[in-house]
């Protein structure tokens, strides 16, 4: 009889895991870029990004089943200069599916840097869950002498494992560095210290595969707006362009694109946003046409807001976000919004 009952509680025990160390389940879903990439030989500058399977990345990173159960996801195998807004809803409409199915606790995405703070941003702005969803990449192809993908992959899942990474929106591990998909951007073109926050810094950092989070202030609060994944699957983004102002720039792109059929124009404009005569006369002619214009800045640090030169009736101003986060941002008010006021208030909450 005591046999007997040994053995119903062991079965129990077994079958409910009691007993076993349970570890939080991250699912890596891979896409391409250099961390996927590979040089023609070790020694060269040269490479082909985006050869790697997710299978690959993750036995470059044994020590993580200390920390995590993972499992891999290949979405596409592309560098990030060839992502599309297509790609971006099938990810997006990928993460929902996980985390309301329950399969997994938190997310990686692995993504070419050039375009990485574009995914993310776009993730955080229709990602409704509070899980930690974490995005990574790497400066170095995966056989170069000292690549960083590895850790950087490493950092990222310790980070997607942590409930502290949990509702902070859309994170973004870069050597060693933590930052909101908002605020991050990719500021060198080959140095492994190649991301930042220009005007907040990062959030936080990874110690030996401890997140450590600075000061509860430098966290802004999640946007209260997201946007719907289940109906975006359903249709094209609206088509929003972004036109660069310099000394000496002529409306002619940007008159191009409205007779083009573009439904909103981002001004990457000069200093505080500002514009030619020849482009502002554009921006109203298409603002009075129904056209939405947003004005945003080239310049890294201080964002846009309202109070200054280039100002009128109907034209959005970006705040914080640059110029091609503020065209995402605006690619997806469009699927609800048409009214300039009602597309500031969205703007407003990056202040
Ligand atoms: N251009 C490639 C990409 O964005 C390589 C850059 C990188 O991943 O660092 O995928």
């Amino acid at each position: 009889m005591k046999k007997y009952i040994l053995t119903v509680v062991a079965l129990v025990c077994f079958l409910s895991g009691w007993g076993q160390e349970t570890k939080p389940r991250i699912t890596i879903i891979a896409t391409g870029g250099t961390i996927a990439g590979i040089a023609h030989t070790p020694a060269e500058n040269a490479y082909t990004p985006a050869q790697l399977t997710v299978e690959t990345l993750i036995r470059q990173i044994p020590q993580i089943t200390h920390k995590a159960s993972v499992q891999g996801l290949q979405l596409c195998n592309i560098a990030s200069q060839h992502m599309t807004p297509g790609i971006w809803v099938r990810l997006a409409s990928v993460v929902d599916s996980l985390f309301s199915g329950d399969h997994c606790d938190g997310v990686v995405v692995t993504h070419g840097t050039d375009t990485m703070e574009e995914t993310a941003f776009f993730l955080d702005l229709v990602n409704t869950h509070e899980n930690p969803v974490v995005f990574t990449g790497s400066m170095r192809p995966s056989n170069s002498p000292g690549a960083d993908g590895p850790a950087n992959l490493y950092n990222a899942v310790c980070l997607a494992a942590d409930p502290a990474a949990g509702a902070k929106g859309v994170l973004v591990v870069m050597n060693e560095y933590i930052f909101s998909a908002s605020g991050v951007t990719k500021t060198h073109t080959v140095n492994p210290q190649a991301f930042e926050n220009p005007d907040h810094g990062p959030l936080g950092t990874i110690r030996g595969g401890n997140a450590v989070f600075y000061h509860p202030c430098h966290e802004r609060p999640l946007p209260e707006k997201r946007f719907s994944i289940a109906e975006l699957v359903y249709q094209d983004l609206p088509r929003v362009d972004i036109v660069l102002s310099y000394a000496g720039a002529t409306s002619l792109l940007f008159d191009t694109l409205v007779e083009n059929g573009t439904e909103g124009i981002v001004i990457a404009g000069v200093g505080h946003g500002n514009y030619s005569r020849q482009i502002e006369n554009s921006a109203k002619k298409a603002v009075r046409q129904g056209i939405a214009v947003v004005r945003a800045t080239r310049v890294l640090k201080g964002g846009v807001s309202s109070d200054t030169e280039n100002t009128f009736e109907g034209q959005v101003v970006s705040r914080s976000l640059s110029p091609q986060k503020a065209r995402i941002l605006l690619m997806l008010a469009l699927t609800v919004f048409r009214e300039p006021a009602e597309i500031q208030h969205l703007f407003d909450q990056y202040p």
